[in-house]
C-alpha cells in the first residue's frame, strides 16, 4: 500500500512522499505529481524508514531514577508529570513552567496545538529567535507581507544571485532549479565564503562573513550611481528612495572592496547583470542572516530588486500565510509569557524555570550556550519533560521521557516556507511502541490538571478544518478537500502589492521608525578577532533529529583552511581547544574550500568535548532579537593536554 506524506522536517521544499510499506525497509520517493516535488527528494528522506524503526525511537514513557530511566505506564509518567507541574505553578508561579518547542516537527497540529495548555496556564513560551525570524521582520519593514519569488519564478529568472546558501545541501529542489537555469543560459551567481558544489553552479563571489551588508550596498552603489535605477518603477511603487540613496552613497567601490574582500570589477559586474537582466531572483540564505548584521542585510538586499524594477526579486521565507495559527495555539485561552530562546541557558542558570516542558526541540545541542543548558537542566531545582520520537541529548538529561509519533505515523497539514502549497500527510504507520502525537499529550495533562476549557480537548482535525475554512489562502476549502486532493495552492497576494503603511516599497521604513529600529538599514559589518566560526547543514543531515544510530559513533571535526593550518602548525587530525563563549575539543580537517581566517563545522556538530554550539555566540542581533551564530569569534591552540573524554 501507498500513503501519501507530507514531510515535516524543518527544510523549505515541502516535499509530498510517497511510502510504500512499513518498518526500516520502507520505501520513499518523491511525489511525481506534486508541482515542486516532481517525483525526486533528499538523501535524508531515503533514509526516513531506517529512521523512524531505528533503536533511537522512544518507544515507552519513561522515569529518571539516578541516572538511569525506568520504563512506566503512561498513567504514571501522566500522574507524575502533572503532580509536578502542579507543584511548580503553586510554589513558583505560571512563569516558572517554560514550554520549549521548536521545528523538530513542522506539521502545523504537531507544532502549535501543545502550545494550548501553556496559554491556558498562563506560562511561559519562547520567541522563536534561532532560525529566519530576524530577517522576516527585516522584510516586513520594507515591503508588508514577507512573501517574495516562488520556486515558478525562479525557473522563468534571467538572473539566480544565490546568497549565503548551500542549495545543494539545504534545498535540493531549489538546487536542480538552479542547474537547469545554468543549462538553459541563464545567469547564476553564488556569494558564500566557502566553496561549495552549488558555487560551482556560476560566478562565485566570496565575502568575507559577516560583511554581506556591505556586499549589497556596493553593489547597489553601481546601480544607483553609475548603472541608473529604473526610474518609472521608483516613483510608482516605492517611497524614500532619496533618502536610501544617500545612504548608499557612503558605500564607495574602494571602501566595499576593502570592508569585504571583493574587487570592484565584481562588483559591478554584478550591478550590470541586476540591471540588464530581468527578471531576476535573489535567493537569500538563513545562514548568511543569522550574523551581527544580518538582517540589516537581509534589509539591503532585498531592497536591490526595487532599484532595478522587480517585484518582490527576492526569497527569504515564503511562511506568511493568513491561517489562524492563533487559534491552534489557544491564545484565546489566556496570555503567555515569552522569553528569547537564546537568552534560555542564561535564564536556567539564574534558576528562573522549575518545569519544561520540551517537545520537537534539541535545545541540548541546538542552543547557543549548549552547554549552559545542559548543566542548567540537570539541576535539582528544575523537572524536565521531553515528548520526543529519538533519544535526544535532551531526552538524556530530563526527569520523564514521553513517547511521541513520527511523522509516518500521524495525520497532519503542513506548509512550506518555500512554495505556496499547503499539504496533508496520512497516518501510514501504526505508532511504534506506545508513541503518542503531541496533541492527545496535552489532552491528557489538560484533564489531569483540571481543567475545564473546551478547546483543550478539541478534536485537532476540527481545530485544523476551522483554521483551513477561514482562511483567504485557501478558499475556504476545508481539510475533507485537502484530505481528498492532497495540496491545495494558497493564493498569495499579488507581487505588486505592498502592505506598508504607504502601500509601497519603502526604501525609508515607516513601520521600522514605529517600532523603534532605524527606518533605513544600518550597514555594519563584523570586525573580526581571531577566527569567525561558521556552521551550515550537510546534504545527509540538517538537524541532529537527522541522526541514525551509526552515524552517533562518529564524531565530527572543525574544518580550518590549509594555509592557517600550516601557519598555525596543525596537521590533519590533530586535536585542538576552541575557545568561543565556551570551550570545546575537536579534531581538525584541513579543508581547502575555506578562506583563510574562517573556521567551518556542521550544523550542531559533536565534538570529541562538546558540540559546536557550545562555543557559539548567544549574541542578539537588534532586529526581532535574531541569532548571531555565525558571527562567533573564536580562538584555537593546539591541545596538549591529555586523553579527552567524549562529551
Ligand atoms: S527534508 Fe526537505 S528535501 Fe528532504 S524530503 Fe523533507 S522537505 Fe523534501
Amino acid at each position: 500500500m501507498t500513503s501519501r506524506i507530507a514531510c515535516q522536517r524543518d527544510c523549505p521544499d515541502g516535499c509530498v512522499l510517497l511510502l510504500e510499506g512499513a518498518g526500516p525497509e520502507a520505501r520513499v520517493r518523491g511525489d511525481p505529481s506534486h508541482p515542486v516535488t516532481r517525483g525526486f527528494t533528499c538523501m535524508r528522506a531515503l533514509r526516513f524508514p531506517r529512521y523512524y524503526a531505528s533503536g533511537r525511537r522512544v518507544l515507552y514513557p519513561h522515569v529518571r531514577e539516578g541516572d538511569a530511566f525506568r520504563r512506566v505506564s503512561w498513567e504514571e509518567a501522566l500522574d507524575l508529570v502533572a503532580s509536578r507541574l502542579r507543584e511548580v505553578l503553586d510554589e513558583r508561579g505560571p512563569e516558572s513552567v517554560l514550554f520549549f518547542n521548536y521545528a523538530g516537527n513542522s506539521g502545523l497540529i504537531s507544532f502549535n496545538y501543545p502550545l494550548r495548555l501553556c496559554h491556558a496556564l498562563g506560562a511561559t513560551r519562547l520567541e522563536y529567535t534561532i532560525c529566519d525570524e530576524a530577517g522576516e521582520l527585516a522584510i516586513e519593514l520594507h515591503y508588508g507581507m514577507r512573501y517574495g519569488a516562488f520556486p515558478q519564478d525562479m525557473e522563468g529568472a534571467k538572473l539566480l544571485v544565490i546568497w549565503g546558501a548551500n542549495l545543494a545541501s539545504s534545498s535540493v529542489h531549489a538546487y536542480r532549479i538552479a542547474s537547469d537555469l545554468r543549462a538553459r543560459g541563464a545567469h547564476i551567481w553564488i556569494v558564500d565564503p566557502r566553496r561549495t558544489k552549488t558555487t560551482l553552479l556560476g560566478k562565485h563571489v566570496r565575502p568575507r562573513p559577516g560583511t554581506d551588508a556591505v556586499l549589497a550596498a556596493g553593489i547597489s552603489w553601481y546601480i544607483i550611481n553609475e548603472l541608473g535605477v529604473d526610474r518609472d518603477f521608483i516613483d510608482r511603487y516605492t517611497k524614500g528612495f532619496e533618502e536610501y540613496a544617500e545612504l548608499i552613497s557612503r558605500f564607495r567601490p574602494d571602501l566595499v572592496e576593502e570592508v569585504t574582500g571583493v574587487d570592484r570589477g565584481t562588483l559591478r559586474e554584478l550591478a550590470e547583470d541586476y540591471v540588464t537582466l530581468r527578471p531576476s531572483v535573489t535567493y537569500i540564505g538563513v545562514g548568511m542572516q543569522k550574523t551581527r548584521w544580518g538582517a540589516e542585510a537581509v534589509r539591503v538586499i532585498a531592497l536591490i530588486p526595487a532599484l532595478v524594477g522587480v517585484h518582490r526579486g527576492f526569497y527569504f521565507c515564503n511562511s506568511c500565510r493568513d491561517l489562524e495559527i492563533a487559534y491552534l495555539q489557544g491564545r484565546h485561552l489566556g496570555e503567555a509569557r515569552r522569553v528569547n530562546m537564546l537568552d534560555v541557558p542564561r535564564l536556567l542558570s539564574e534558576g528562573r524555570f522549575g518545569f519544561f516542558y520540551i517537545y520537537g526541540s534539541n535545545p541540548a545541542v541546538t542552543l547557543p550556550r549548549a552547554d549552559l543548558f545542559r548543566e542548567g537542566l540537570s539541576r535539582d531545582d528544575v523537572f524536565a519533560v521531553v515528548h520526543e520520537v529519538v533519544w535526544t541529548e535532551t531526552a538524556q538529561l530530563s526527569d520523564v521521557v514521553l513517547p511521541a509519533t513520527g511523522m509516518f505515523e500521524h495525520e497532519e497539514v503542513v506548509g512550506s516556507w518555500w512554495h505556496q502549497y499547503l499539504a496533508h500527510s496520512q497516518p501510514a504507520w501504526q505508532p511504534m511502541g506506545e508513541s503518542r502525537p503531541n496533541w492527545w499529550v496535552i489532552q491528557q495533562l489538560s484533564k489531569r490538571l483540571g481543567l475545564g476549557h473546551e478547546a483543550l480537548y478539541e478534536d485537532p482535525m476540527e481545530a485544523m478544518d476551522r483554521v483551513l475554512r477561514r482562511s483567504e489562502m485557501t478558499g475556504h476549502s476545508g481539510l475533507e478537500e485537502l484530505r481528498r486532493r492532497g495540496w491545495v495552492e494558497l493564493r498569495y497576494p499579488p507581487k505588486d502589492e505592498y502592505q506598508t503603511p504607504s502601500g509601497r516599497i519603502e526604501f525609508f521604513s515607516s513601520r521600522a521608525e514605529e517600532i523603534g529600529l532605524s527606518p533605513l538599514p544600518k550597514i555594519g559589518w563584523d570586525q573580526q578577532r581571531g577566527f569567525i566560526l561558521i556552521t551550515s547543514s550537510v546534504p545527509e543531515r540538517t538537524a541532529t533529529q537527522d541522526l541514525l544510530p551509526e552515524d552517533l559513533a562518529e564524531l565530527d571535526r572543525i574544518h580550518i583552511s590549509e594555509e592557517d593550518a600550516r601557519q598555525m602548525g596543525i596537521r590533519d587530525g590533530d586535536v585542538i581547544l576552541i575557545s568561543g563563549e565556551g570551550e570545546a575539543l575537536a579534531q581538525v580537517e584541513i579543508d581547502h574550500s575555506l578562506p583563510r581566517g574562517v573556521l567551518w563545522a556542521r550544523r550542531n556538530a559533536r565534538f570529541m568535548r562538546g558540540f559546536v554550539n557550545d562555543v557559539l555566540t548567544w549574541e542578539k542581533q537588534e532586529i526581532g532579537g535574531g541569532n548571531a551564530m555565525n558571527s562567533s569569534m573564536v580562538k584555537i591552540v593546539p591541545w596538549k593536554g591529555g586523553a579527552v573524554e567524549g562529551g
